[in-house]
């Protein structure tokens, strides 16, 4: 068996961006057997090495020439920023083409979440979110994603390796589907981090093909809705996508993704002072949640420079989830974490402090 690598004029593809079966079909071409795409796997996601040097199953001849295969290197880390009480952590990753996207990992004290981008910037531009007034920069590809998983896994060392991943950072996620749902499947590779399906959720403002689509994949994926409005008239302000695919269409597809797939949906609902948090607006939302059905998660409005909304009092906002419960008691509202470093939700756009 050789090892030496014929050589190609393609540019070499990041290994985080090849699910198992595609790495093995690059090695066959190199005259190599499958099964090293299995240990290199195991070295990179199970063992965590990040340099072919050190992994001593594999003939020294390969270890050096693994470059020829596919890409090692990760983005680079421009920063990392943390709250005070070390619960949160924001990381500016930049990309080779000299773009950054940003990620959070969050740590609560019986889990710990990876909140991941799937785009630069977003086209959708809801209208309270520092990512949207950025515009859509560019998609994310597959090994970009994975790729923030490690930064985060890799800074935290592994400890916990029952961690949740959300797609809730940068860009629409049902916008970039393809490199999505790839490094959904990479992350979930049994010979790799063999992720659980239920510990991933992906979140849309309301992309109703995608949403089908979706649903038509056989995974089990967490489906949060980014609803934020229970009028059209207001929802077309807040979250322009809903022009497109208003509210009544969006719910439909979202019942559908729940009796294919089995698991509830959540409605995230964001609270903006005196605009989308008056008695009636309780209301309807407990009136949608309950006939979904789905749980609601309140999250108070979290601060962008240069936009005009106000988040809620404390008192407000408990008021607003106490005139739920009756008719719909899933409501939890968010622990607003990584305010402090302007990573909070809707905070993510080239933000520091
Ligand atoms: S909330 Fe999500 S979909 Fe809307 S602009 Fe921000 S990143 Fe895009």
């Amino acid at each position: 068996m050789s090892n030496s690598i014929s050589s190609s004029t393609a540019p070499t593809p990041s290994f985080y961006g090849l699910d198992r079966d595609e790495l093995s079909a690059r090695m066959r071409e190199q005259g190599l057997p499958a099964y090293r795409a299995t240990q290199l796997f195991s070295w990179i996601y199970r063992k965590h090495l990040r340099s072919s040097e050190d992994m001593t199953n594999l003939p020294r001849g390969l270890r050096g020439s693994l470059g020829a295969i596919c890409d090692l290197a990760l983005p680079h880390a421009a920063s990392v920023h943390s709250t005070p009480d070390g619960s949160t952590h924001k990381f500016v990753l930049e990309l080779r083409d000299g773009r950054r996207v940003e990620c959070v990992s969050m740590r609560a004290p019986r889990r710990l979440t990876f909140c991941l981008s799937s785009q630069v910037g977003c086209a959708l531009k809801c209208s309270f979110c520092a990512t949207g007034l950025m515009g859509l920069q560019r998609n994310l590809e597959a090994h970009e994603i994975v790729a923030q998983v490690l930064a985060m896994g890799d800074f935290h060392g592994w400890e916990d390796a029952r961690f949740n991943l959300v797609f809730m950072g940068m860009g629409e996620p049902l916008a970039n589907y393809r490199s999505v749902m790839h490094a959904v499947r990479i992350l979930h590779e049994p010979d790799g981090l063999n992720l659980g399906i239920r510990r991933i959720t992906v979140s849309t403002s309301g992309l109703v093909p995608q949403i089908r689509r979706l649903a038509e994949e056989g995974l089990a994926l967490g489906l949060a809705v980014s609803l934020h409005a229970t009028t059209d008239e207001l929802r077309d302000q807040l979250v322009p996508v809903n022009r497109r695919w208003p509210i009544r269409e969006l719910l439909e597809a979202a019942r559908e993704y729940g009796e294919r797939t089995g698991r509830r949906v959540t409605l995230e609902y964001t609270l903006i002072a005196g605009v989308n948090d008056r008695p009636e607006d309780a209301d309807r939302l407990s009136g949608i949640a309950r006939d979904l059905p789905s749980k609601i998660n309140l999250i108070p409005y979290n601060p962008v420079p240069g936009l005009e909304w106000r988040r809620p009092s404390p008192e407000e906002v408990e008021g607003f989830a106490q005139r739920l419960y009756p008719r719909a008691p899933a409501v939890t509202v968010r622990h607003t974490m990584g305010g402090e470093i302007w990573a909070a939700c809707g905070q993510l756009g080239g933000l520091t402090r």
